[in-house]
């Protein structure tokens, strides 16, 4: 089957990872959040790219989620005494990381030629594809400090300010990068991993042409909030900031006209009633991945959904 994966950082990452290692798929895309990408000390940081490719390569940080395994952090400590800006905290694997994507994009290598490259030098199988060569920073407004730079909202102040609204700015004038509208074409299915639907999935979909060529795909969702809470990050927080009861029920309602089903987890159940009568078929099963054989059973599950859903 092809299948071509939306995803931002921790909790696409393990989808994407579970489809990966996956037989039952022989043709596999992730396309990317970009919305999280920044400028650091003059070096080009993606977040969620960096995330999803060290989980496909095995190198993750296994307790994070995010950042290499076995890092050490001499450059940030170093920094820190020299009094120097240490709130994003950048291992020295991972500094290298962004060191190589910076120095290549400055030889006017596009973002997803750049990825693609790394992704070969760290053995990873797939397409990983960045969602827009062009910058689409998020910008989140909020009520206390006004409009913030998504890793300022996110990781300085901990996601603590309350949102107004998220802006994905310079997003009508984006394009796909090359190969991201040509991989949803050719998909049997795409799927929409655990991600945050405000910040890591909307700034993929907002990219002009992406959500039209989903919208002709079957997608099936699988929901990042589990009994009304995020595994991690602030997704439920963003759905109650914007006035949206947070649930398995608002994730599919916030995707409604694109999916055809969804999984939900069993804490969840009474929920897919309503999802049912929404015009979406809902999956219960346990959706939260604490190991890889999980990422695994939880990506084919998806299929075999996908596949009685076709029946
Ligand atoms: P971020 O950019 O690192 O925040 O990554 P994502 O947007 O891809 O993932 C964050 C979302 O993943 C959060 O809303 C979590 O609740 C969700 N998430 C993380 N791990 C799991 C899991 O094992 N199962 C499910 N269902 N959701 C998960």
């Amino acid at each position: 089957m092809r299948v071509t994966a939306l995803a931002g950082g921790v909790g696409g990452a393990k989808l994407a990872d579970g489809l990966y290692r996956s037989p039952m798929i022989n043709d596999l895309a992730v396309i990317v959040n970009i919305g999280d990408d920044f400028e650091h000390f003059g070096l080009t940081i993606c977040p969620d790219l960096d995330t999803v490719c060290y989980t496909l390569a095995g190198i993750a940080n296994p307790d994070t989620g995010w950042g290499q395994s076995e890092d050490t952090y001499a450059v940030i400590k170093t920094l820190e005494r020299l009094g120097g800006p240490s709130w994003f905290k950048l291992g020295d694997k991972d500094i290298a990381t962004h060191m190589e994507r910076t120095r290549l994009l400055r030889a006017r290598n596009r973002l997803s030629t750049v990825t693609a490259m790394l992704s070969r030098k760290w053995g990873i199988e797939c397409c990983v594809l960045p969602a827009s060569d062009d910058p689409v920073p998020t910008i989140v407004s909020t009520v206390e400090m006004g409009s913030l730079a998504f890793q300022e909202y996110f990781v300085k102040y901990q996601y603590q300010p309350q949102v107004v609204e998220f802006i994905f700015k310079n997003a009508s004038k984006a394009q796909p990068a090359p190969g991201v509208l040509e991989a949803i074409e050719a998909s049997d299915l795409i799927i929409f991993c655990p991600s945050n639907p405000w910040v890591s999935l909307d700034p993929i979909l907002a990219i002009p042409g992406i959500r039209e060529a989903v919208s002709s795909k079957r997608v099936i969702a699988i929901s990042p909030i589990i009994g009304g809470k995020t595994v991690k990050g602030p997704a439920a927080k963003m759905f109650k900031e914007l006035g949206i009861y947070p649930s398995a029920l608002a994730v599919a309602d916030h995707y409604r006209s694109l999916l055809e089903g969804i999984l939900i987890d069993h804490a969840d159940d009474a929920l897919a009633g309503a999802i049912d009568r929404m015009g979406i078929k809902p999956l219960v099963t346990d959706t939260f991945m604490r190991h890889i054989p999980d990422r695994i059973r939880l990506a084919e599950e998806a299929i075999h959904f996908a596949k009685r859903n076709e029946q």
